[in-house]
């Protein structure tokens, strides 16, 4: 038999067959009526993921592209900005801003943790305030997701412009950008907006807008006021991933048909059928065993095993895609993802692949109690 494969990571994710037939399409000219019709439709339904009336800006490239655009918007060198980091992604944050030139006053918790608004508020006082904050949402990396809108309040009290990674929590956990007040949502195509790689997002706000423009940095690609000035006439600055965007407003139709709060609500169920099934098998989580977690499962590898070991295993054994751990925690984590085109099945799978493997190893697992543990953990009221 051919092999089948099974893509559960936090991202790329599995992407559903009809925004693959859509991307699959003949070629069509980016300044194209037909065109417009699609990119106009995908601009519109971003706002309404992003729960924003302001523009949401989209770039040809990895989240990482629409988050240096962030940076070379709102950073001039030398300004004081204040950098939220538990893990991954937050450190990556810290060294983009230092690249551009900020002078970047890391607020850092250990990996793991979960970063509390009242130590920015804590932190802004001590550095007589900055004007711009970071902040992950979802820190893939450790499974851990942040009160956004708690850092919110915080950064309007301060008058302080709030910049969100929302890239691996857009479409899975709730992120409503107006009505808390969050300034600026990055975010990426490959995960729970369930397209492939290559369109990052901003979502900003009028005010951080207003900001920009009077920030002196060199930029060009990333200069938000190219692209929303094109966009305003429903065109791009530069030759957009065609293809892509077509997907990728496929894939948002599929999101808002299902409706945002029920897609929450799956996600919230996927993660707890996850995490019960992770500790009937008598392991120990390491993401916080708590509703918001509902993006990625993080589990301590048992026995001093090496998670890279189970990740290879889980591959090129069984066709099954986890991650394994980043920086200090390769080796000693791995992390199943449950965002965008998931459902109990996939959770299903992933818990009995990880089983098996886990007795090829030779690991000490309770054997046959996860399934049942995950499904009557998604069907609870
Ligand atoms: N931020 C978070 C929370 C992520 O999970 C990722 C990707 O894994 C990124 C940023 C970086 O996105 P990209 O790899 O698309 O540049």
């Amino acid at each position: 038999m051919p092999e089948k494969r099974y893509l559960m990571t936090p991202g790329p994710t599995p992407v559903p067959p009809q925004v693959l037939a859509a991307i699959a399409e003949p070629m069509i000219h980016h300044r194209a009526s037909d065109f417009r019709s699609h990119y106009g439709s995908c601009l519109e339904r971003l706002k309404q993921v992003c729960r924003t009336q302001s523009d949401v800006l989209l770039f040809t490239s990895s989240g990482t592209g629409a988050w240096e655009s962030a940076v070379v918007n709102l950073c001039a060198p030398g300004q004081r900005v204040v950098a939220v980091t538990a893990g991954s992604f937050g450190d990556r944050w810290v060294k983009l801003a230092q690249a551009f030139g900020a002078d970047v006053v890391p607020l850092r918790y250990a990996w793991g943790e979960t970063p509390d608004p009242a130590d920015l508020r804590a932190k802004l006082a001590e550095i007589g305030g900055a004007p711009v904050a970071f902040v992950v949402q979802s820190e893939t990396s450790t499974g851990v997701v942040s009160d956004i809108q708690g850092f919110a309040q915080v950064a309007q009290e301060a008058g302080t412009t709030l910049v969100v990674d929302a890239v691996s929590s857009l479409g899975a956990v709730p992120l409503e950008m107006d009505a808390w007040g969050v300034d600026v949502v990055i975010s990426g195509s490959q995960k729970a907006l369930m397209t492939p790689p290559g369109l990052g997002l901003a979502a900003v706000s009028q005010r951080a807008f207003a900001q920009a423009r009077g920030v002196e940095q060199p930029r060009f690609y990333w200069d938000w006021e190219k692209t929303r000035a094109a966009q305003a006439k429903v065109d791009a600055p530069f030759t957009p991933a065609v293809s892509l965007v077509i997907g990728m407003n496929v894939a948002l139709g599929l999101i808002l048909d299902e409706g945002l709060e029920t897609v929450y609500e799956r996600h919230v169920r996927l993660g707890r059928a996850c995490r019960a099934g992770i500790k009937a098998l008598g392991l120990e989580l390491f993401s916080p065993d708590e509703d918001r977690s509902a993006v990625v499962t993080a589990v301590r590898s048992p026995g001093g095993l090496d998670s890279g070991e189970l990740v290879k295993v889980l591959r090129d054994r069984y066709g099954v895609t986890i991650a394994g751990g980043q920086g200090d925690l390769k080796g000693k984590i791995f992390r199943v993802g449950h965002i965008g085109w998931f459902d109990l099945f996939d959770i299903i799978t992933a818990l009995t692949a990880i089983e098996i493997a886990l007795v090829d190893l030779g690991a000490d697992v309770v054997r046959g109690a996860a399934v049942g543990a995950a499904v009557a953990a998604f069907q609870a009221a």
